[in-house]
């Protein structure tokens, strides 16, 4: 038998396209995507197909469902943690935030990563797969059922390096913010990077408007590559041209991510190499206590260590802020929940 089309990742002419390739009127797409949207995900249940395109529809394709394994819900702030399981078992994780300015939630893009940045729990798990666009979607639907509420804004910072998976990711983007889907506008939409240069030319050519960030986490390339092998790759200098050249092609303002790891890269001396780095970027640094993971020896920076950090960027002119940590009470740093998953005997 040929393998089961993913219906959900298809864009709704494309699968136009294919019941009409097999005879079927097209319009039936339109009819079985307001179903899918609907989170309807048996085909026996959409009952203004006719019997015969439902079975069609069961053996040709398949729907993408997450489903939740494990739901953590913080005593402080409301913030929720799921661990998802997918069709096939992979597990991933993904965090539901409110913010003053409406929920956001932080999808994973991949099941682990290949990037090996030490620091990450992610990271430190390995790579499975990439995910789909509709498992990005099952996420968002999940969490939106369970919640009984409207996600606003999507951050792509869960497990996984959006741009190692850019074709699903930008596929992702379009149907999350089209008009029958779940309507999440680009604007919307953060995409994290580690900072894989080739792909954020790419990406800046699809000229999608979503707000993109890159991951910084050090002010020189010595510090940098001892904590993101990917720096080996794309050094600093030809990723913030990169940054650069983003803004100058679609007018989106970049912001940096800068895990502040005690005794690493938060000295005073770094701060004014980072903002001498950023000078006369229009951009924003988003100063992230870094979250201490088993296995590593990083602590996250004192207070006053980070106050002294973003003092020194702003009176330079450089636009910082130091994120506040959500979620504290449950490891909602993404890759922990998973990780202590497998070690409890789960998958
Ligand atoms: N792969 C992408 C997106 C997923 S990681 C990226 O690296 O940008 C999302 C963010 O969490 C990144 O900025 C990443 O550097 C950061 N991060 C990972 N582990 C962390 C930790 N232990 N403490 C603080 N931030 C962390
Ligand atoms: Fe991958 Fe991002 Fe974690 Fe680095 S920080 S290992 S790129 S998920």
């Amino acid at each position: 038998m040929t393998q089961q089309i993913d219906i959900k990742s298809l864009y709704p002419e494309e699968l136009a396209e294919q019941l009409g390739a097999e005879g079927y009127p097209k319009f039936r797409a339109k009819q079985i995507c307001d179903w899918l949207n609907k989170g309807v995900v048996e085909f026996s249940q959409m009952n203004n197909i006719p019997r015969d395109l439902r079975e069609f529809l069961n053996t040709r394709y398949y729907i993408s469902v997450a489903t939740i394994e494990k739901k953590f819900v913080s005593r402080y702030d409301k913030t929720v943690k799921y661990l998802f399981s997918l069709n096939d078992g992979e597990m991933v994780e993904a965090v539901v935030m409110h913010y003053h300015h409406g929920v956001s939630m932080c999808i994973s893009t991949q099941v682990g990563c290949k990037m090996g940045c030490t620091f990450c729990a992610t990271g430190k798990s390995g790579f499975s797969r990439d995910l789909t666009a509709s498992e990005m979607l099952a996420q968002i639907e999940a969490a939106q059922k369970d919640l009984s509420l409207r996600i606003a804004n999507i951050v792509l910072m869960g497990m996984g390096e959006p741009l190692d998976n850019f074709d699903n990711v930008v596929r992702f983007i379009k149907l999350v913010s089209s008009d029958g889907g779940l309507q999440i506008g680009m604007r919307h939409i953060t995409l994290s990077t580690c900072g894989i240069v080739p792909k954020i030319y790419e990406l800046a050519e699809q000229k999608l408007s979503i707000n993109l960030a890159v991951s910084l986490h050090a002010p020189n390339d010595a510090i940098r590559s001892r904590t993101m092998p990917v720096a080996k790759a794309y050094p600093m200098d030809m990723l913030l041209k990169a940054c650069r050249d983003y803004f100058d092609s679609t007018g989106r303002r970049v912001t940096f991510e800068y895990a502040l790891i005690s005794g690493v890269n938060d000295s005073d001396s770094h701060a004014r190499e980072l903002a001498q780095k950023l000078s006369g970027m229009n951009c924003h640094v988003n100063l992230i206590p870094v979250n201490a993971v088993e296995g590593t020896a990083y602590k996250k920076s004192d207070l006053q260590r980070q106050q002294s950090f973003v003092h020194i960027l702003t009176a330079k002119g450089i636009a910082a802020t130091i994120r506040r940590t959500l979620g504290s009470d449950i490891n909602a740093s993404c890759g922990q929940l998973k990780r202590n998953h497998i070690k409890e005997g789960g998958q």
